[in-house]
């Protein structure tokens, strides 16, 4: 079988890194009977009670302090961890209309 590929069009996405709970809208509190909220998370460090949540249709992220939560043109949060974003984002300038030149 021979995949038809495609590259996916650039997509201007807002960004906003998340510390802790209150800091966006989108993130819930990040809890469950198999992440004891004392016990920390090996891979960044921090307990589970200082991490969040997305809810999403599929499924959803994990928030781990430090990510960014990345917001889609269509409204869909989503975590990225510091080095992906760091790869795989650069930052734009957008010109809002009221401050171009006539
Ligand atoms: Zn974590």
């Amino acid at each position: 079988m021979t995949a038809t590929m495609y590259r996916r069009l650039p997509a201007e996405v807002s960004a906003e890194r998340w510390w802790r709970h209150g800091d966006h809208p989108a993130v819930q509190p990040f809890h469950g009977p198999h992440w004891p909220a004392e016990d920390k998370h090996t891979a960044c460090g921090y307990v589970w009670s200082a991490h969040g949540w997305i809810e999403r249709d599929d499924g959803g992220d994990r928030v781990c302090p430090g990510d960014r939560v990345v917001t889609d043109r269509r409204g869909r949060c989503s975590a990225v961890r510091p080095a992906e974003f760091v790869s795989d984002f650069d930052p734009i300038t957008i010109t809002q209309p009221n401050e171009q030149e006539n």
